[in-house]
């Protein structure tokens, strides 16, 4: 009897399992999100953005149904690979046009200590959001342009809604990490006016940024347009020069720095919660650490800051930062790549942007 009840109720709980649709699963993704991780595009998103090198994954139909427990097992195949820093990342599509089942997968996901990431331009289900942004580790945050008018031409949504979700992220619960994206297009964004105003958008999160990405339009999604006989509203536009898209990420992480140097202290110097959650933002633990070690330690070479270790510069931040191991690696490299520090060798760094570490400093 017990048996036959206890049948029922497993048949009953699969029959009313939501299903959500999957337009298809990367298993070892390198770049949606830090770390080596699975990643699930969700079939549908309510925007068209003129760029979207995915159009089949816009309409709501089609696609493969997958309950929790499908992306559950998908998952736990490949977390032998995911290390300190991946697991699972939800791309579309828009993610967040299917929150009613994030809600129930994340969950699942976090109680086999999943890391998960959400890859979201912030339009969807809103009344789920408080069931769903607690478990994102990382989100990878889109933003796709910074008025109103080039907004909605991009798009074809309103700004404000997506400025809603930005300004609210923490009172739904959110506590991760964000990395800002824009697709930089040649002359719609790429001028230093447009960055300012990217980082003046950031400044409410930006305790919680943990990179700004400068992402180069590309044409390589025109062909897919031809195929399902759309038209490609950006013709008449160029490629974007990937060095040049480059220059202008580091020239958005500097001012980003700077102006929110400026914005901490007008705004949060005294609030311990804030205080907190800086305390545990990469960038500021990292640039604090550099410096402390500059005071105990440097040499001035040929007026720049020089660092060197008997050990390895990395074991050093290792034991200083407090930044896991994978997250450390991956943070110098960033150090490295938006021009802040040099590494000669393994044991030397050589600060090269004092300014934007003491912008930095917690
Ligand atoms: S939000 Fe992403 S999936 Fe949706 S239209 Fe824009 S680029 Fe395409």
């Amino acid at each position: 009897m017990l048996n036959k009840a206890v049948k029922k109720t497993d048949r009953q709980s699969r029959e009313s399992a939501q299903t959500v649709a999957v337009h298809s699963i990367e298993t070892m993704g390198l770049v949606d999100g830090p770390g080596i991780r699975t990643v699930f595009f969700l079939q549908g998103c309510p925007l068209r953005c003129a760029y979207c090198h995915n159009p089949d994954t816009q309409p709501f139909e089609g696609g493969e149904r997958m309950t929790a427990d499908d992306i559950l097992k998908t998952a736990l195949r490949y977390k032998s690979y995911y290390g300190d820093e991946g697991g699972v990342t939800f791309s579309g599509g828009e993610p967040l046009a299917q929150a009613k089942f994030l809600a129930e997968v994340m969950p699942l996901l976090k109680s086999h200590g999943i890391n998960i990431a959400l890859d979201t331009s912030g339009y969807g289900q809103q009344k789920y959001y408080e069931h769903v942004l607690p478990y994102v580790d990382v989100m990878l945050l889109d933003i796709k342009a910074f008025n109103y008018f080039v907004f909605e031409q991009l798009v074809g949504a309103e700004i404000s809604i997506f400025l809603n979700f930005l300004n609210s992220l923490e009172q739904y619960g959110f506590k991760g990490k964000i990395w800002l994206r824009h697709v930089m297009i040649p002359g719609l964004t790429n001028d230093d006016e447009s960055m300012q105003k990217l980082v003046e958008l950031a400044l409410p999160i930006a305790h919680l940024v943990d990179r700004i990405e400068i992402l180069p339009y590309h044409t390589m999604g025109a062909e897919k347009y031809r195929e399902l006989k759309k038209r490609y509203r950006l013709q008449e536009f160029q490629e974007m020069d990937g060095a040049e898209a480059k220059l202008y990420e580091i020239y958005a992480n500097k001012h980003f720095a700077a102006i929110y140097r400026k914005y901490r202290n007008e705004n949060n110097k005294d609030n311990l919660e804030f205080q907190r959650v800086l305390e545990k933002n990469n960038n500021f633990l990292l640039a604090t650490t550099l410096l402390n070690l500059i005071k105990a330690h440097a040499e001035i070479i040929e007026n720049k800051y020089k660092l060197e270790f008997s050990k390895s510069y990395r074991e050093i931040l290792d034991s200083k930062t407090g930044i896991n191991k994978s997250q450390l690696i991956r943070k110098i490299g960033e150090f490295k790549d938006l021009g802040y520090i040099t590494t000669p060798d393994s044991h030397t760094i050589i600060l090269e942007d004092l300014t934007t570490l003491e912008n930095y400093r917690i």
